[in-house]
């Protein structure tokens, strides 16, 4: 199991279980994802070589981080987590950069965030494992190179059309990760379950996967509230009256979205006549951050097709009328 060198808290919720699959076959979904980094794994490996460096994007909660954890395990190298706008100057990536050993894989979480100054720091590293640093300061400051070991990086993004070019050139594979079907969705929660000891059937697995989103983070969640239902009732079985009990109580949907959601779709309903509108004045009479609606509310929303996105903004579309229970007529 690779060793994890971070002392920042990992994204894992409230329990002490953990629910990450720490092996390839384990990880549900993403097949293609799947077949693709085997090959370069088992290549790289056969070759002697370092793995090349992956770009992982998507939305949050689709499992990056894990398979980052999944790579570092199966190229027997120390896992090294870090996000963007953590690494503030150039100084701070460099320490990190010097400490990784030969095949350590370093995690950039929401790398689009990294300051530019310290993305050019990271060009070299990643090209030919050296990077130049200033030492000093004024006139009698000098460029020093250091050698880097070499090392994978692997960085995550839920907007990588904000990452610049040369950043995005320098991976030598590039993952747009997809929502999870239902089915994988069902077969994710079954497992969690059974991780915390709880039963569940197919029938139900699939009823609480219907409204995770195609997140297996939320439907994590969802597994652990509905728990949390039965324990309270003195039960092991995660069945369909406790499912039904815990979706009323959370307010969540059919559909699986939640008041917010329905909130968004409201107020483009209501006070934009179905839209088009763009995302800062929508933020503003939901009264959430701009940001918040794009990374965490939106992409669901356009998957789901309850909203569509045109060159003039966000518009409702029929399915997302017929959520709140309105005509298009
Ligand atoms: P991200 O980094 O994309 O935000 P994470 O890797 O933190 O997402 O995943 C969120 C949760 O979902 C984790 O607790 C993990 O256990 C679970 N998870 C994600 N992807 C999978 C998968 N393919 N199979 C099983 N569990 C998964």
């Amino acid at each position: 199991m690779a060793r994890l060198l971070s002392s920042e808290p990992q994204k894992e919720d409230d329990s002490l279980v953990s629910l990450r699959p720490s092996k390839l076959d384990d990880y549900i979904g993403q097949e293609k994802i799947k077949s693709r980094l085997e090959v370069a794994i088992k290549a790289s490996s056969m070759r002697g070589e370092v793995l090349d460096h992956i770009l992982l994007a998507g939305p949050a909660g689709l499992g990056k981080t894990t398979l980052a954890m999944i790579i570092a395990n199966e190229v027997g190298g120390n896992l090294r987590m870090t996000s963007g706008p953590v690494i503030e100057r150039q100084g701070d990536l460099a320490a990190i950069l010097t400490s990784l050993n030969s095949k350590d894989v370093l995690f950039i979480d929401e790398i689009h965030r990294l300051p530019h100054p310290v993305e050019e720091v990271l060009y070299s590293a990643m090209e030919d494992f050296q990077i130049d640093v200033i030492v000093g300061k004024g006139p009698g400051a000098r460029s020093v190179r250091l050698s880097v070991s070499p090392f994978t990086l692997v960085g995550a993004t839920t907007r990588s059309g904000l990452l610049t070019a040369p950043l995005r050139n320098r991976f030598g594979m590039i993952f747009e990760m997809d929502f999870y079907t239902v089915e994988e969705l069902a077969r994710i929660g079954k497992r969690t379950a059974q991780l915390l000891g709880v039963k569940i059937d197919d029938k139900s697995a699939i009823e609480i996967a219907k409204r995770a989103r195609g997140t297996p983070r939320v439907m994590n969640r969802f597994v652990k509230r509905i728990r949390d239902f039965a324990t309270v009732k003195g039960k092991d079985v995660l069945d369909k009256e406790i499912i039904e009990e815990a979706f009323v109580s959370m307010q969540i949907d059919k559909n699986g979205l939640d008041e917010m959601d329905i909130k968004i779709l409201s107020k483009i309903a209501h006070d934009y006549k179905g839209g088009p509108v763009g995302l800062n004045a929508l933020a503003a009479s939901v009264g959430i951050e701009a940001e918040t609606i794009n990374e965490v509310y939106e992409p669901f929303l356009l998957q789901g097709g309850f909203i569509a996105r045109t060159s003039r903004g966000r518009v409702l579309t029929q399915k997302g009328y017929s959520v709140l229970g309105e005509s298009l007529i």
